[in-house]
C-alpha cells in the first residue's frame, strides 16, 4: 500500500516508546521511595498513577497546542494530581519531580514488535523521527532503548522551536531528511499532532491506535499493532 514511499517518519512517545508503561513503572518505584502511602492513605499506587496519567495526557494536549509551557506542564501534572487526591499540593516533595524526570527516560519498555518492525522497515526505507518531547529526555530514551541506530534523522520540537501539529515542523523534517512530501509518510498515535498535523502539511499519515479508539472519518490509515506495518510497506 505504501511500498512506493521512501521515507517513514515515526513519532516516539506512545508510538514506539511505551510512555504509559514506563511512566507507571517509574511512578510505582517513587511512590514507594517517597512513602506516598503516608499522604494518600493507600498502600497501593494505582489511584495515584491513574490520576496522574489522566492529568498528564490533558496537560500534554495543552502543551501540543502551545497553551502552556514545559515548566507548567511538569509542575501541574503533579500538583493537579495531589489536589484531586485531596492532598495539599504544597506538601508535594519537588525532588520527586526531579527523580521522575531523571528516571523515566531510562526505562526501556517499547510497544510489542518495535525492534522487529523497525529492523524490517530500515532494510527497505529511510527512517526518521519527529518528537514533541524534550531534548534531554528524548535522547536518553533513544539511547537506553537502543532506538537511535534505526533513524537517519531525528527532529525534536524543543530544538526546532515548533511543535507538531504545526506544518513548519513537518516541512523542516522533510527538508532535513532530504525527501519530499510525496515520498514521506508519518506514523504516530496522536490524532492532532501526528495525523492531522502531517495531513495538513500534505503528508500521508498512519494512525497508530494501540488503545482501541474509534477511527475518525478524516483518518485514512490505521494500525493497532506495529507488526501490521510490515505488511503495509
Ligand atoms: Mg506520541
Amino acid at each position: 500500500m505504501f511500498s512506493a514511499k521512501k521515507d517513514i517518519f515515526f513519532d516516539l512517545d506512545h508510538t514506539l516508546w511505551d510512555f504509559d508503561l514506563n511512566a507507571r513503572e517509574t511512578l510505582h518505584e517513587l511512590y514507594g521511595r517517597y512513602a506516598f502511602r503516608d499522604l494518600t492513605g493507600e498502600e497501593n499506587s494505582d489511584r495515584f498513577i491513574e490520576t496522574y496519567t489522566v492529568n498528564n495526557h490533558r496537560l500534554w494536549h495543552l502543551y501540543h497546542h502551545g497553551k502552556i509551557d514545559k515548566e507548567t506542564l511538569r509542575k501541574a501534572r503533579f500538583e493537579d494530581t495531589f489536589r484531586e487526591l485531596g492532598i495539599d499540593p504544597k506538601v508535594f516533595p519537588w525532588k520527586f519531580n526531579d527523580d521522575y524526570l531523571a528516571i523515566c527516560p531510562t526505562k526501556t519498555r517499547l510497544f510489542p514488535h518495535a525492534h522487529e518492525t523497525l529492523t524490517y522497515l530500515q532494510s527497505r526505507y529511510n527512517l526518521h523521527l519527529i518528537s514533541n518531547g524534550f531534548k534531554e529526555a528524548c535522547e536518553m530514551k533513544l539511547d537506553r532503548s537502543k532506538l537511535r541506530p534505526y533513524f537517519n534523522t531525528i527532529v525534536i520540537s524543543e530544538i526546532v522551536g515548533v511543535n507538531k501539529p504545526s506544518p513548519e515542523i513537518f516541512q523542516f523534517a522533510i527538508s532535513n531528511g532530504k525527501t519530499s512530501i510525496e515520498n514521506a509518510v508519518m506514523i504516530g498515535d496522536n490524532l492532532d499532532a501526528d495525523i492531522r498535523g502531517a495531513q495538513n502539511a500534505g503528508i500521508d499519515a498512519i494512525y497508530f491506535n494501540a488503545v482501541g479508539a474509534q477511527k475518525p472519518d478524516d483518518v485514512l490509515h490505521m494500525v493497532t499493532n506495529l507488526k501490521e506495518l510490515q505488511s503495509m510497506f
